[in-house]
This record gives C-alpha cells, structure tokens and sequence, in this order.
C-alpha cells in the first residue's frame, strides 16, 4: 500500500489544530483568529470561549465536541474520523481546543490521525491555561528570586492506563513550581503523593478556576491543607493548581480579581454586532459578560425607497441620523451609488448621540449639531433652536423602521418639510447565536442592560425568567420607560445617554 500523504495539494482541505487560549477572548491569537474565520467547519469544545465563534463565516458548520458532563462528549476515535473526514471533503476544518492544543490536549494524537489519513493538517499554538492561570491569579510561574524550573504534569491520567505512570516523588523532588492540570478532583492523592515524596506540607498551593474569565475564582493553601479546603467548598473544575514560593506573590501582585466589576455577570442585549463595544468596556472592568442578542439588523423592506432617499441626499438641508446603524447603512448605500464624496452636497448633519456622531466621524464627515441629552426630544429642539425657523426647510431623518415620530412629528408641525429613509429594520433575533439565552437561563446573572426600547421588547418576547436579585440597567428615560410599562424595575440608569455612560452608571453602582 504506497504511503498516505502530508501534502496533497490537490486538495483544498485542511484541518487546523488550533489553540483556542484559556478563556479570555483577548488571549486568542491573531492566527487562530484567521483560521476561525476561514474554517468551513469548526469543532469546538467545554473548555472554549464560545464568543470567538461569532469569527466563523455565517455559513460554518460549528460542531460541539464535548461537554462537561462525559456522556455528552464525542468519543475521541469517533472525533478523529469526523476531523478526517470533514478535510477529505476539502473542507477548511478548524478543530479548536482549550489553552494549547499540544499540552495535555491530545493535538499530537488528532495530528497523528490526519497524518495517517494522508490529509493535510498545521498546528497553531495557544496560550496554555498552564501559565495563563497562575498569571491572572498574580502569580508569575518562574520568578528569579525563587525559582529557576518549572514542571507541567497531569492529575488525571488516561484512565484507561493500568495503573500510574506518574512517579510523584520525582515531581515533589523537582526543583521550582510545579503546575498540575486536571487534577482538581484527585487533588487528595496528589498532594499526599507530593508529600510522601518529600515536599514540604507549608508549601504554598493556589488552585485558580475558570482562569482568565470573569468566573475566575482562586484559593490558596498550602500542601497540607489545600484538598481539605476545596472540598470544604465544593471547589470544581476546571481548575490549574500552582505549587510553589511563586504562589505567595499574589499578595502583592494580584491584579486581575481587584478590578471593580470583577464578579459581576452581566448580560448585553444588543445586536451581535454591536455588543462588542459595551462588552469591552465592561469586561475592562473585571466584568463576567455574556451576549444575549434579542434583535437583529436586516436591510429595509422597501430597499428601493431607501435608494431614493440616499440618492437625493444632496437636495436636503439637514441629515437627520438617529443611529449608528442608520449611519452604516446610509453611508453602505451612498458609495455604492456615488464614487465622490462631494456627491452628500451641502447637506448639514444631526445626529441623535455621541455613537451616532462617532460612526458619522468615521466617514470623514463632521456632524453639525449634537443636542444635549441623547433623545429625540433634545434633539428636536436643538434643531428648532439652530435654525430659528424650519419653515420650508428640508429634512431627511435616516432611521430604523419603528421608531417614536418625535422628530418627524415635531418637525412638520413647525413647517418643516421631512422625508423619512427606512434605512433598515430590527428584527427579533430567534436563534441562540451565541449560547447566552442557554447561560441565562443556567446561571442567570447579576446585571441585565438595555439599550433601546427595541432590546427591551425583543428580550421580554422571549419569556426567559429573570433571575431573583438579577439588577436593570438601562441607558437612558426612553428605555427606563418601556421596562417600568412591562412592570420592571430600573436599578441603574445612565446620566449619559451613551455607552461610556452606561457602564459609568454600572460601575457607580458596584463601587460607588
Ligand atoms: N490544552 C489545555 C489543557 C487541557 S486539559 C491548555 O493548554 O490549557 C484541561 C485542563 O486544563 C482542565 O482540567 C484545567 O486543569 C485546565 N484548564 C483549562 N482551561 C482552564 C481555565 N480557564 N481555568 C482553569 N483551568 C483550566
């Protein structure tokens, strides 16, 4: 039988053995990033941060590998033949795996597979949850003052191994920090095994859980004692347990569980393409954010009137924009049907808020008029006001389908002339895009935010329960106004109608 091939490239399938990193979305590097978005498939598995999965191209198939519970994992040879034969399809399959897909990961065994399969596969690197858990715990796993080595061993052995391969006295001899993964189960045999080898019971221990992630939590101990307190509170996997001097560096260093939201889980509601922003900034804080998209943006439903109404731009005195998302599909539109610029004329622009008046920024355009408060109220009057009259002047207000006619309605009636671009419409999202009504509905949360009237109405269409001590926070009195009408009560509102005002008002509340 002539010999399978690495390198047949008449084929355009590929598997990617990519390290996913340890959790925070930030930790995934550049490559892995490329090849999610790329991949005709992504299998995925527990230990990954679903989010990077909004990377993938619409049409991916996402596959997910295992859950945390054994019965509901792919069993690995069935995993191996799926990889195998999803590439041989001539598929881009990206298989992402937790930390490093080489260090504990059984990268090595899936590559071997594909290899004998003679289909075409590269490793990509990860951040291994082994030296990224010590460190969002502040604890640098090799520090000049105290150690020189380190060793990365397993707790939890292939269990079908007859018995342990694992000479512990060797580890408990070795010099340095010594860093466990999967052990947090069998943490009572390993450190009395440590211990019988010769390591001090005061050694120090800081077992580090969902590291890198807003669930993180951390418990220290030393050798002796550390198993009796996990089990004292029920400490779980997944968990990196360091041992060693390092450990008592975090007193000083710790860094990543003082940060003013750390804890707090909160829920953003936005579209999936713009929750990243108040994701972010959350998250900045120490946040343990989830997106709950409740709408979605789709084109308008009479595009050809919308085509009308860009086209004639120019002929406006005013351009009315009342949100980002008017912006893009406004602008989207214009340079499809205008090569220059210049074609906008001497149109001058509103826009309803500082978002809205960033997006305009980002075309190169200035934005003439900001009113004070952020709602279409202030936004109104400050119109009346810059122009003393509106009579005869004209008007082209670019917004969502549904909207409140505040500014329509106010312009007309004092003469002015306003044509309405339907730029787009928001839709209930219906699919659980991003795995948060199912994390909603699991672990609840401590915060829900709002950002429009729209988020509100689509979340509550979705009958989820709400959590007991879950808090509301919402970004401005039109909003307020539709949760108290659904019989909500508002705890946090932002004074600033925006999304930096937002997450103000969360972090004033938290940590006034
Ligand atoms: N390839 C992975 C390790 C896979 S083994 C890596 O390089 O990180 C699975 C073990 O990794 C878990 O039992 C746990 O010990 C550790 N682990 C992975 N992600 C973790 C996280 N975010 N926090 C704490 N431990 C984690």
């Amino acid at each position: 039988m002539p010999k399978p091939k690495n390198d047949d490239t008449k084929s355009p399938g590929i598997c990617y053995l990519v390290g996913a990193g340890p959790g925070d979305l930030g930790l995934v590097t550049l490559r892995a990033k490329e090849c999610i978005e790329i991949a005709d498939v992504v299998v995925y598995d527990y230990l990954c941060n679903s989010a990077m999965l909004k990377w993938a191209k619409p049409d991916a198939e996402l596959i997910y590998a295992g859950k945390k519970s054994k019965a509901h994992t792919i069993p690995q040879d069935e995993l191996n033949d799926l990889l195998v034969a999803k590439t041989r399809e001539g598929k881009v399959v990206t298989r992402l795996k937790g930390g490093d897909p080489l260090v504990f990961g059984r990268g090595g065994e899936e590559a071997q597979e594909l290899r004998a399969a003679g289909v075409r596969f590269e490793f990509v690197p990860g951040i291994s949850s082994s030296i990224a858990g010590p460190a969002y715990a502040g604890i640098p796993v090799t520090h000049r003052a105290c150690t020189s080595q380190l060793t990365i061993f397993t707790g939890h052995e292939d269990p079908t191994k007859a018995e342990t391969s694992i000479d512990y006295a060797k580890i408990a001899q070795a010099d340095g920090t010594k860093v466990m993964l999967m052990g947090v189960e069998r943490l009572e045999v390993v450190t009395k095994a440590l211990r019988e080898g010769g390591a001090a019971g005061k050694t120090p221990v800081a077992l580090v859980r969902w590291a890198t992630t807003g669930k993180q939590e951390t418990l220290t101990g030393t050798l002796a004692d550390i198993a009796a307190k996990a089990s004292e509170i029920d400490f779980k996997a997944p968990a990196v347990c360091v041992i060693g001097e390092v450990v008592n560096l975090r007193e000083e260093l710790n860094w990543f569980e003082t940060r003013p939201l750390f804890g707090k889980r909160i829920v953003v509601t936005r579209t999936r393409s713009q929750a990243g922003v108040l994701s972010q900034q959350l998250g900045e804080m120490g946040a343990d954010v989830y997106e709950l998209p409740t709408i979605r943006i789709e084109k308008p439903m009479n595009m050809m009137q919308f085509g009308e109404c860009v086209q004639d731009c120019h002929k406006y005195d005013w351009i009315i924009f009342t949100s980002p998302n008017g912006v893009d599909a406004f602008f989207d539109l214009f340079f499809k049907l205008y090569h220059d610029a210049r074609a906008m004329g001497g149109a001058r622009i509103a826009a309803i808020g500082p978002g809205t008046a960033k997006k305009v920024k980002e075309y190169h355009l200035a934005v003439d008029l900001l009113p004070d408060e952020y709602v279409a109220e202030s936004l109104l009057k400050a119109l009346l006001e810059e122009s003393g009259s509106v009579d005869n002047l004209t008007f082209l207000w670019v917004k969502a389908e549904k909207t409140r006619d505040v500014i329509g309605a106010g312009l007309t009636e004092a003469g002015g002339i306003v044509d309405e671009a339907i730029a787009y419409r928001t839709l209930p999202e219906t699919e659980d895009v991003t795995g948060g009504r199912q994390r909603f509905l699991e672990e609840g949360a401590d915060v829900i935010t709002f950002t429009s009237a729209s988020t509100v109405e689509s979340f509550l269409d979705l009958k989820l329960p709400l959590p007991e001590k879950l808090k509301i926070a919402s970004i401005g009195p039109v909003t307020s106004q539709t949760l108290r009408e659904h019989g909500l009560y508002v705890d946090i509102e932002a004074e600033e109608h925006d999304i930096p005002g937002l997450v103000k008002a969360i972090r004033n509340y938290f940590t006034p």
